[in-house]
């Protein structure tokens, strides 16, 4: 049961061979199963048996949609109305959310189940699942390793087969980067193109909700529940959703791919070259040209994404003062030390340096120094990728330096750690798609990911792209049990 696409999934339950509560069920003892992985961070069985019950009188009605009675994990960021929203943090960690985001709205009135909050880093700030005050994620492929971060609990989730799909989110790589080490298929919108409503912000002009799954044809499904204009998100685009199945099997003869000649230099390790190369030269057996195309600013988005990125955070997470809601420290001698102390305890180490970061680069003096410098670079890189996408429809490269690196590895570093998404950032500061599919696995048996740009609102084109690469080969189908 745990091998099946959400199609199949779909079909089996049309067909009654099991209802939505044996399925869920079925997940739920898989779930406690492997607990050492620690993919959830909350798992509340009652309601989500109650909402497989409900999907099955739907299911038995004839009311049904793909997703009907289908179980989802969805990242601990989704506010769920009556269920802990933590978001890795202890500041949340009592906090139960009194409505649900649009996302888990949308994916509840398309009848699915909620499975449970996945495990993520503190307030998806990371990019191993090591800053979560839930404790680390194991990498199902190797439990010695992280499984990336910051959407690590929804990756070793779908990876371990506990969830047949999950939800996670992108702000700098937290859908495609865990991805990549989990050997799934992940996809990061265009921004604009999924409503922030109720997913809690880390850094506004960069964040995305996406697809975390087991292919390109469910990442189609499931992003087409999660798409469209929300009017209670402002950044939200009222632009039309396509069906995002419609062009999966599209030709890809004379489709031209850009190979950013600045991620195919020296410094790429020469095992994720071969590999990603090698996954180039199978799109040209399918027709598809090469071209060489250049981004040059993409050097500076790190720098850039990491005076942005915090400074919005700093701004963001203000809001988190022990008055309204959340943790708030036992004790104190006025208001001032209230804030103070439940700050400095209820936030962990990787966040308090965001903020303090954030809180400089906007600081009075410094803020045309590094906040608007940061600014103008962002535009820079931007306007590389509009020239890049006048020589070709998409662009390919690694997803991130490495494979899945052993915990601890990087924790002392937050430079090298920050290193680790060099690939995927510049996509958010241009607001682009980005998908990363799995292309091959490591000496050390551990999935390699290709990471795909698109054209703005063009998600179809990846999912055309990624999956005719899956219909040819099939890393997609690995699993840690039967690799
Ligand atoms: N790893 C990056 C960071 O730590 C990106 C995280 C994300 O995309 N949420 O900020």
């Amino acid at each position: 049961m745990h091998n099946k696409s959400l199609r199949e999934l779909a079909q089996g339950l049309g067909n009654n061979d099991f209802s939505s509560v044996e399925l869920t069920q079925y997940f739920l003892d898989r779930i406690e199963a492997n607990k050492d992985i620690n993919a959830f961070i909350t798992v509340d069985r009652d309601t989500s048996l109650q909402q497989a019950a409900e999907a099955d009188k739907l299911l038995a009605a004839g009311n049904s949609g793909v997703l009907t009675g289908i179980p989802l994990a969805h990242k601990d960021i989704f506010c769920t109305d009556g269920l802990r929203t933590s978001c890795g943090s202890q500041m949340l960690d009592n906090f139960i959310a009194p409505y649900n985001a649009t996302v888990i709205q949308k994916f509840r009135q398309a009848g699915s189940v909620t499975l449970g909050k996945t495990n993520m880093d503190e307030f998806a700030m990371g990019s191993s699942n090591e800053t979560s005050f839930y404790g680390s994620v194991l990498n199902p492929w190797d439990k010695d390793r992280v499984p990336g971060g910051s959407s690590g609990g929804s990756a070793a989730a779908v990876a371990a087969q506990l969830a047949p799909a999950a939800t996670g989110t992108d702000t700098g790589g937290s859908i495609r980067q865990p991805a990549s080490f989990c050997g799934l298929t992940g996809l990061k919108p265009s921004y604009g193109r999924v409503s922030r409503y109720g997913m809690i912000a880390f850094a506004s002009s960069l964040d995305q909700a996406g697809p975390m799954t087991r292919s390109a044809e469910d990442a189609a499904i499931m992003l087409q529940t999660m798409s469209g204009f929300d009017e209670r998100d402002s950044t939200s685009m009222d632009v039309p959703v396509p069906d995002y199945s419609a062009d999966l099997e599209k030709d890809l003869q004379g489709l031209k791919i850009g190979m950013p000649i600045e991620f195919f230099n020296t410094d790429l390790d020469s095992e994720i070259a071969s590999i990603t190369i090698g996954a180039l030269r199978e799109y040209e057996k399918m027709g598809a040209e090469l071209v060489e195309i250049s981004l040059p600013n993409s050097h500076l988005s790190v720098p850039c994404y990491y005076v942005l990125a915090p400074a919005e955070a700093s701004s963001n997470l203000s809001r988190f003062d022990g008055v309204r809601y959340g943790y708030r420290t036992a004790e104190f001698e006025d208001l001032l030390d209230m804030y103070k102390k439940t700050r400095a305890e209820g936030f962990g180490e990787e966040v308090k340096r965001r903020i303090m970061i954030g809180t400089y680069a906007l600081s009075a003096g410094y803020y045309d120094a590094y906040y608007l410098k940061a600014q103008k670079i962002r535009r820079l890189i931007s306007d590389d990728f509009t020239r890049a996408f006048d020589q070709c429809d998409v662009i390919a490269g690694p997803t991130a330096p490495g494979t899945a690196f052993r915990f601890g590895e990087k924790t002392d570093d937050p430079v090298a750690m920050y290193l680790n998404d060099i690939y995927t950032i510049s996509v958010n500061l241009a607001g682009l798609p980005g998908m990363s599919l799995p292309a091959g696995m490591d000496s050390q048996n551990l999935p390699v990911g290709l990471q795909l740009i698109g054209q703005y609102f063009d998600e179809s084109k990846l999912l055309n792209v990624a999956h005719r690469y899956q219909q040819v080969t099939d890393w997609h189908l690995r699993s840690p049990e039967n690799s």
